[in-house]
C-alpha cells in the first residue's frame, strides 16, 4: 500500500527538527526509524502532511554513563543498544530486551526515542524502561525537561510529548549485577509480545496488558509493608519474572480473597444458626441431635 501525499523535510540538527515541528505543528510528524510510522502511513492510519526526517541528526546516537544513571540519545537504535559495552556492564535488562526486538532488519533501523514516542503498550523496550525507572529527556522550544517514565506514557499512541517536542534523551539507573529477568509470548520469533514481563530490582512492569505499558503496582503495594522487598529476593533468587507477574495480580486479588473467606468461615455459619434458631430454637435442635445421635 502506499502512503498520502507528504513534505519531507531532512533535518541536520536538533534546533533545525524542533524549528520544523514549530512551523507545521499538528501537521507534522517526527520520522526516525519509520518502522511504527511508515506502517501506519500505508494503512492510512497516519496522514502526516510534512514528515520531519531526524534519522541523520549527529549526536543523537549514544550511550554513555552520566552519575548514578545511564544516557541514552533518542536516535540509538536497537541493534547498537544490543550491542552497547556500556549498556550491557550498566543496565542489562536494555541490551538483552533490545536483543528480543522483531528481527535484525527491524532492530537496524527502529530507535530507542521512537519506540518511546510512539507508545504501542505492545513495545518490549518501554516495558523494560518501565520497570527500570528513570526519565524521558524532551526538548522544545522552551528548552529541555525530564518526564519520568511513570508518567511519560498516557494512553494507546497517547504520551505526555507536545506536537513541537522531540525526545532526545531516555535515563535510567545503573543497575549493574542486580536481579533482572525479561520473558516475552510470541504467536511468532521476532514478532511483538502478546504479553512480556520485564522485572528488576524487585519491579516488574508488563506489555500488552492495558492501554499502555503498565507496573505491576499491586504487588509493589503488597511489598511496601514489608522491610525487605519480596519481589527483589525472588527476582533475585531466579524465579521468573512472569510468575512474578501473575503473582502481582493473584496479590490484587488479596482483598477480595480474604472477604471471601471470610464470609465462607464466619457469615455462612452465622446464617445456619440463625435460620436453625428461627425454625427450631437452638435449644430443641442440639437435644433433636443428641437424642437422635
Ligand atoms: C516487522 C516489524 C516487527 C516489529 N517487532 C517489534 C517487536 O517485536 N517489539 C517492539 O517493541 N517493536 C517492534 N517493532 C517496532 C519497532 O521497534 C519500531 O522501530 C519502533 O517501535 C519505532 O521506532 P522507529 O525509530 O522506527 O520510529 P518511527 O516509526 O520513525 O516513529 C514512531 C513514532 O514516534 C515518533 N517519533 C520517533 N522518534 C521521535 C523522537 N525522537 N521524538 C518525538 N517523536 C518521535 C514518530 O513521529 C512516530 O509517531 C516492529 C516493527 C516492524 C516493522
Amino acid at each position: 500500500m502506499i502512503p498520502g501525499a507528504f513534505e519531507y523535510v531532512r533535518a541536520g540538527s536538533v534546533e533545525e527538527a524542533l524549528t520544523a515541528l514549530a512551523e507545521h505543528g499538528d501537521d507534522a510528524k517526527v520520522l526516525a526509524g519509520g518502522h511504527s510510522l511508515l506502517p501506519l502511513m500505508k494503512l492510512r492510519l497516519a496522514m502526516p502532511a510534512v514528515l520531519v526526517d531526524i534519522s541523520r541528526v549527529p549526536g543523537l546516537s549514544y550511550v554513555r554513563v552520566d552519575g548514578d544513571e545511564v544516557a541514552i540519545g533518542a536516535g540509538t537504535r536497537h541493534f547498537e543498544l544490543e550491542r552497547s559495552e556500556v549498556a550491557r556492564a550498566e543496565v542489562p535488562l536494555l541490551p538483552h530486551v533490545a536483543s528480543r526486538v522483531g528481527d535484525p532488519q527491524v532492530r537496524h533501523r527502529g530507535t530507542l526515542g521512537g519506540t518511546v514516542a510512539h507508545s504501542d503498550p505492545a513495545s518490549d523496550l518501554p516495558t523494560a524502561l518501565l520497570a527500570l525507572g528513570g526519565d524521558v529527556v524532551v526538548q522544545g522550544p522552551g528548552g529541555r525537561r525530564s518526564v519520568p517514565v511513570t508518567e511519560f506514557w498516557l494512553g494507546f499512541f497517547e504520551t505526555a510529548l507536545e506536537p513541537d517536542e522531540l525526545v532526545v534523551e531516555l535515563r535510567t539507573p545503573r543497575t549493574g549485577s542486580t536481579g533482572w529477568g525479561y520473558e516475552k509470548f510470541t504467536r511468532r520469533e521476532n514478532d511483538w509480545p502478546i504479553v512480556a514481563a520485564a522485572a528488576v530490582d524487585g519491579r516488574v512492569a508488563l506489555a500488552n496488558m492495558g492501554g499502555t505499558v503498565v507496573r505491576a503496582t499491586a504487588f509493589a503495594f503488597i511489598t511496601s509493608f514489608t522491610d525487605y522487598s519480596v519481589s527483589l529476593f525472588l527476582t533475585r533468587a531466579g524465579m521468573r519474572p512472569i510468575t512474578l507477574a501473575i503473582l502481582s495480580f493473584l496479590e490484587f486479588g488479596f482483598a477480595p480473597t480474604l472477604a471471601a473467606v471470610a464470609a465462607i468461615t464466619l457469615i455462612v455459619p452465622l446464617i445456619l444458626v440463625i435460620v436453625i434458631q428461627h425454625f427450631f430454637g437452638i435449644g430443641d435442635f442440639i437435644y433433636a441431635s443428641r437424642k437422635n445421635g
